[in-house]
């Protein structure tokens, strides 16, 4: 085996290895997790009536208070760590530091 093939086999190795964390990499980030702050914004798979419910209740990604964010709140539906929850009155990805009008403490 020569050398020239060998350096070859390293780098489609490397190449490899680099584009699957990558990959890695675009799917965390798709859905929401991630290095960065968790963002449950995406609502294009909403009905008409369930995005304007989620306006009307002024749902925000972010809670300006923490003492009434969604994982406090009786209704929140937590999701897998770090991924964004649910909430049977707003429809769409619920973020465990968000908030709306309907917040209810947790019992
Ligand atoms: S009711 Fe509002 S505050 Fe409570 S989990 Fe649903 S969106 Fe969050």
């Amino acid at each position: 085996m020569s050398s020239n093939l060998l350096d070859r086999r390293t780098f489609l190795t490397r190449a490899a290895l680099l584009g699957g964390v990558a990959a890695g990499a675009s799917l965390l980030a798709a859905c929401g997790k991630g290095g960065g702050s968790l963002q449950c914004t995406d609502t294009a798979g909403l009905k008409p009536d369930e995005a304007a419910t989620r306006t009307n209740l002024n749902y925000v990604d972010a809670s300006t208070d923490p003492a009434k964010a969604c994982n406090g709140c009786s209704l929140f539906v937590a999701g897998p760590e770090g991924a964004c929850g649910s909430c049977p009155i707003v429809k769409g990805p619920i973020n465990p530091n968000g908030a709306c009008a309907s917040w209810v403490k947790k019992a």
